[in-house]
């Protein structure tokens, strides 16, 4: 081999080896956490923005707005189990009840589309653009007792519109939810001073009638391998739309 021919093979594998360590080095700083959260802001930023652009672009009327709040989302996974995380399923109950609503004097819209993770501030920013009449927030819960199942609401008791109390709203969601999914109703629980309060402080502190659905235990097996099926997760759906329902007459009651 010529002294030529050499000296080209090691730069070639010297230029071979920088290129590996660049490689690396991007990957590693690619993957870091700081650059997982960036990212996640960033898609988190572009899907916020376009609800946003369409809820301005929206022309359909319907008499009542309802917003729909798939909690967690993203790095947040609220709880988990074997796989399953809450914030999937919190995701899937809320577009389905977007989905499968045929009333037309309601209009389901949903914090976030897809697995991103929206603050409060930026949940509260599609409640301002709305103005919505109702507000439903979407959990599961997992217990360290595996035989707890079953379904709750918290409300807060605190702020109420007295056409239609929180409680009274929390109540007809659990009903409704209750009554499509056959599960056991544990109660409604006014959580004024709780800890929901701190997780999603722009519910709590609206003024607009507002509940929280605790839809199932992650941790009890048979619960769990139902909100894991389509088809459970659509009966949630269908019976909060049902308590919707019921709250949106009472509202058109009170109107007339
Ligand atoms: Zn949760």
């Amino acid at each position: 081999m010529s002294k030529k021919k050499i000296v080209v093979i090691i730069i070639v594998v010297i230029l071979l080896g920088l290129a590996g360590v660049g490689i690396y080095h991007m990957e590693a700083i690619y993957s870091s956490p700081e650059a997982v959260i960036i990212r996640e802001m960033q898609l988190t930023k572009e899907c916020h923005e376009k609800i946003l652009s369409d809820i301005k672009a929206d022309t359909t009327h319907a008499d009542y707005v309802v917003l729909v709040n798939p909690s967690h989302g993203g790095s947040d996974t609220g709880m988990t189990s074997g796989g399953t995380k809450e914030k999937d399923i919190n995701l899937k109950v809320a577009r389905y009840m977007r989905d499968l609503n045929t009333n037309k004097k309601i209009k389901i819209y949903i914090t976030r589309e897809t697995d991103t993770n929206p603050s409060a501030e930026q949940r509260a920013e599609i409640m301002e653009a709305l103005n919505p009449d109702l507000i439903v927030d979407i959990h599961m819960d997992s217990d360290s007792t595996v035989s707890v199942m079953g379904m709750y609401a918290l409300y807060n008791g605190a702020y109420f519109d007295y056409h239609l109390t929180n409680e009274e709203l929390a109540d007809m969601l659990l009903r409704g939810a209750v009554s499509t999914t056959k599960t056991a109703a544990i109660g409604v629980v006014d959580d004024t001073m709780a800890v929901e309060r701190e997780i999603e402080p722009w519910i709590y502190e609206s003024r607009i009638p507002s509940a929280s659905v605790y839809c199932g235990y992650l941790s009890n097996p048979d619960e769990l391998q139902a909100l894991r099926s389509n088809a459970y997760c659509q009966n949630i759906a269908k019976g909060l739309i049902k308590g919707i329902e019921e709250a949106v007459d009472k509202l058109d009651k009170s109107e007339n």
